[in-house]
């Protein structure tokens, strides 16, 4: 390949937001060059990766810290990822249907449940309710020795489950198999720069250089390292959450979430079957602040203080953080679920939540396991954002910043990019081909 050769589109990072974007650039439109440019051996091997995440198809009717909005608009972005595995033979061993629940806990949760249930359940009709006894039948260690009230909304026979690295995987091989336009996928290519020239992109790279009409850049927390060199999203930082694990043998049938305390901007610790590891069941994750923008590389924090660009602005968002009583604790307990010798003993006391017989016994820190969400600070508004953040400069280069639920949206996200792309370039989008293939359930 003539590196020098120009691209139409050139996309950086191979996890699941730039692969899903690379299938849908070759799926639906005409473009005739696409690259993808990713610095590690394979594809999802950062976040993406299944050791990485919890796995989870986030559909919005269990993760009760969702708005019934919020909660819609990841429906609709989960349903694509069903959508479009349906024709795959692979589709076995890209998506699972575990069971899924939430569970209240005490009075109030249960209460809290409730209201939602009631207000969620028009829109998502798989919804179960369960009381106590039908709790019992699905999940009977999540009623062992149980002493409060609980009650729980599950659904059973949806997906549930995603291989994050299958799927990125299986997108690069549908963008390959397109007739029409030529795919590159470039590994093992670290971008260093990238510039514009004129109307082109300049990319650097330890390979050399590519040219390209349109780059988007899906690399995690380092799109907006790339994003402040160019002069773009100075009114983003990055607040990197990452994320542990602990193992213990199987004890859940499915997925089981706890409610989210409000005042918090994480997700509450949850209880899941791992695809990767059979006869475990993985809890977490923690949320620990962390400064790095790749979890266990080391070489990424000189990096974390560059898109951190401390000033009066971060400060202020860190202050309004830590000023809640609620979210200060969380912060400090989740240092603490980091520290060997009293993890184990602390995080018991959290995954007893969802089964209340765990003993100490049981647990097992996951060593090497977990990921970076890059939650966005917003400087302008002196607040957490939480999601997905894309900034899109308007001179043909987006940058994507994908915390949880990202994996889930990354059809969604990459539906944005491909309106983007279409206006800047012209190109035609096969709307109908899109919708049927993607959007049709
Ligand atoms: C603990 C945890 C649990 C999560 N659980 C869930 C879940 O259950 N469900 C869900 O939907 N989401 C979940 N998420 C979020 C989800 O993992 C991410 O949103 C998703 O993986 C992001 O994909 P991505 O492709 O944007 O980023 P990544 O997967 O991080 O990929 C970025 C890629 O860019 C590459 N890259 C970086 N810099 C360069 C460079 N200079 N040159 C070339 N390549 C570069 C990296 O090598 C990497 O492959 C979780 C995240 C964490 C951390």
């Amino acid at each position: 390949m003539n590196r020098q050769d120009l691209y139409d589109v050139l996309i950086i990072g191979g996890g699941v937001s730039g692969t899903a974007l690379l299938y849908q650039l070759a799926a639906f439109t005409d473009l005739k060059r696409i690259a993808l440019l990713e610095k590690y051996a394979t594809v999802a091997a950062v976040n993406s990766n299944g050791r990485n995440n919890s796995q989870t198809l986030h559909c919005g009717d269990i993760e009760t810290n969702y708005t019934l909005e919020k909660a819609q608009q990841v429906q609709r972005t989960a349903a694509m990822l069903v959508n479009y595995t349906a024709p795959l033979a692979a589709r076995d061993q890209i998506m699972f249907k575990h069971q899924k629940m939430v569970i209240g806990v005490g009075e109030q949760e249960c209460a809290a449940l409730k209201e939602r249930f009631k207000l969620f359940s028009p829109h998502f009709p798989a919804m179960q309710w369960l009381d106590e006894a039908a709790i019992q039948k699905l999940e009977p260690n999540v009623m062992k020795g149980r002493q409060e009230a609980v009650n729980a909304i599950a659904i059973v026979g949806e997906y549930t489950t995603v291989n994050f690295a299958a799927l990125s995987e299986s997108f690069v091989e549908q963008a390959r198999a397109q007739k029409d336009s030529e795919v590159d996928i470039c590994l093992s290519t670290t971008v260093s720069q990238i510039e514009k020239q004129g109307e082109l992109f300049q990319v650097k790279t330890n390979r050399g250089d590519y040219r390209a009409r349109f780059v988007v850049v899906c690399a995690g927390g380092h799109s907006l390292l790339f994003a402040h060199r160019m002069g773009y999203g100075h009114y983003y930082s990055c607040l990197p959450m990452a994320g542990s694990f602990y193992y213990a043998p199987k004890c859940l049938n499915g997925k089981v979430y706890t409610v989210q305390n409000d005042k918090l901007p994480f997700a509450a610790i949850h209880g899941d079957p791992d695809i990767l590891a059979p006869g475990k069941t993985r809890f977490g994750p923690t949320a620990l602040v962390a400064p790095m923008l790749e979890r266990y590389n080391i070489k990424t924090l000189p990096e974390f203080f560059q898109v951190l660009r401390l000033d009066h602005k971060v400060l202020q968002a860190f202050w309004n953080l830590l000023r809640v009583p609620d979210i200060r604790n969380y912060i400090f307990r989740n240092i603490l679920f980091e520290v060997p010798g009293i993890r184990r003993r602390l995080f018991l006391k959290d995954a007893r939540k969802v089964i209340p017989s765990l003993q100490l016994a049981d647990l097992q820190f996951a060593k090497g396991i977990g990921g970076v969400r890059p939650v966005m600070i917003d400087k302008r508004k002196g607040e957490l954002h939480l999601g997905e953040a894309k900034i899109d400069s308007g001179e043909g280069i987006v940058f994507n910043m994908t915390p949880s639920p990202g994996a889930t949206s990354c059809l969604g996200n990459a539906e944005k990019d491909l309106h983007i792309i279409s206006d800047y370039l012209g190109c035609r989008i096969d709307k109908e081909g899109f919708y049927e293939r993607l959007n049709n359930a």
